[in-house]
């Protein structure tokens, strides 16, 4: 578990400016400590590879850490596992959704487990505090997007699948009662 606590220290230090896109600008470092909360607590996760990958799944994203300073400091399966995950920012928005999309079935096992997490997370997110600039419909858009993410994630924790599918349509009822 110390690779966990290493891992939460340098991502608390690298996203400090960063915020997510609520209300009350929450720090990013929320979103990060959630993801490897949901996979310990919810899908009994205890390899800490996969939590430490999880805690530094935007790093290279989000505030460009090169691949090769992720592994010279957490080693060659962190950094594979990142990898696995992370957008390519040189693409347009909607691109990258796409190859969300096409990729997910392909992912390892410890990616899929970050990814699910990370996708519940976000859904969480989207339902409790979200972002201030997203109308309704982009709301719920963001919620079928991401299920169509995880069904190529599925048959990896079941409890974990359970819970984004719970997540999505605690969503879904949230929302159609805001409409009438
Ligand atoms: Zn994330």
């Amino acid at each position: 578990m110390y690779l966990l606590l290493r891992a939460l220290e340098f991502a608390a230090d690298r996203h400090r400016n960063q915020r997510r896109k609520d209300k009350v600008a929450s720090p990013y470092i929320n979103h990060l400590i959630m993801v490897a909360d949901l996979l310990a607590n919810n899908g009994g996760i205890d390899d800490p590879i996969v939590l430490a990958a999880a805690v530094l799944h935007d790093v290279v994203e989000d505030v460009g850490i090169t691949f090769d300073d992720l592994e010279a400091r957490f080693g060659r399966e962190v950094r594979g596992i990142v990898a696995e995950v992370t957008d390519d920012k040189t693409l347009p928005k909607s691109l990258r959704k796409q190859r969300q999309v096409e990729h997910a079935p392909h992912l390892s096992v410890r990616a899929k487990l970050v990814k699910l997490a990370d996708k519940i997370a976000n859904v969480r997110d989207v339902i409790e505090r979200p972002p201030v600039l997203w109308p309704r419909e982009r709301r719920e858009g963001y919620l079928s997007w991401s299920a169509t993410v995880v069904a190529g994630c599925r048959g990896t924790n079941e409890a974990l699948e359970r819970l984004f599918d719970e997540e999505v349509a605690r969503g879904r009822a949230a929302f159609a009662a805001r409409k009438s």
